[in-house]
């Protein structure tokens, strides 16, 4: 893809044009160029990277992305295709399904994810870790560990990123240095898929299963007529969502 600044300051995007994940609208949508830096003032500068803002086709809210400069000339600023997004979009999961403390631990596990702090993320998930094996006892933690066995099967981890997530989950504080495992942005990656699954795997899929049995009980044919309960009703208003 090529991408450049030409000297009426407009931005040149090839095929496809800039699409990706808006912060605002959580959806994936178009960019629109709506402030580029003046190809003059750039020229004579000559920055390593450029900050262009655009707008989000599907919101209107405005995203900052962050650029390389890959060439200046006469003719065009030719800038990497590769961008930094300054404000990602945030990562969504069924928190409320968690318990409480957890909640809110990986609430903030996924802010850092977010800010592409991926060690404060890895630290705020082994503290998620730490209140649910506190809150689950002994049982839960090893059910937890078999959970993240299956998820290593079935994602086909090598060696190495088990290794390191089983570190960050089911390693402890006092451990040698170092008790935590370091985390890359691909590591990171990796660990945010693997919770997702585990914290899945082990509340929300329990609890909607759970509701959806609780529905079939309630609208199961034949209990409609005689020796019907209503208090069943209550049943209803739980989201099914
Ligand atoms: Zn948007």
């Amino acid at each position: 893809m090529s991408i450049y600044i030409t000297p009426q300051d407009e931005l040149h995007v090839e095929y496809q044009g800039i699409a990706l994940t808006c912060p605002h609208c959580q959806t994936l949508s178009h960019l629109t160029a709506v402030a580029v830096p003046k190809f003059d003032d750039l020229n004579r500068r000559r920055p390593k990277q450029i900050g262009i803002v655009f707008r989000c086709d599907a919101c209107g809210e405005p995203v900052f992305l962050k650029f390389f400069v890959k060439s200046y000339s006469a003719l065009r600023i030719e800038l990497a295709p590769n961008y930094v997004e300054v404000e990602r979009a945030r990562e969504s999961f069924p928190l409320t399904y968690l318990p409480e403390e957890a909640e809110v631990l990986f609430k903030e596990a996924l802010d850092c994810y977010a800010a592409n702090c991926f060690n404060a993320f890895g630290s705020m998930c082994r503290r998620t870790a730490q209140s649910l094996f506190r809150e689950l006892g002994e049982r839960g933690k090893l059910e937890l560990f078999d959970t993240l066995q299956e998820i290593r099967t079935l994602a086909e981890l090598d060696d190495e990123t088990f290794a390191a997530l089983r570190g960050v989950l089911f390693g402890s504080d006092s451990d040698p240095w170092p008790s935590h495992p370091h985390l890359d942005a691909e590591r990171a990656g990796i660990l945010l898929e693997v919770m997702r699954d585990l914290l899945y795997q082990t509340f929300v899929r329990k609890a909607r299963l759970m509701q959806a049995v609780s529905f079939r009980k309630f609208v199961a044919p034949g209990q409609t007529e005689a020796g019907f309960d209503t208090s069943r009703s209550r049943v209803r208003d739980e989201p099914l969502a």
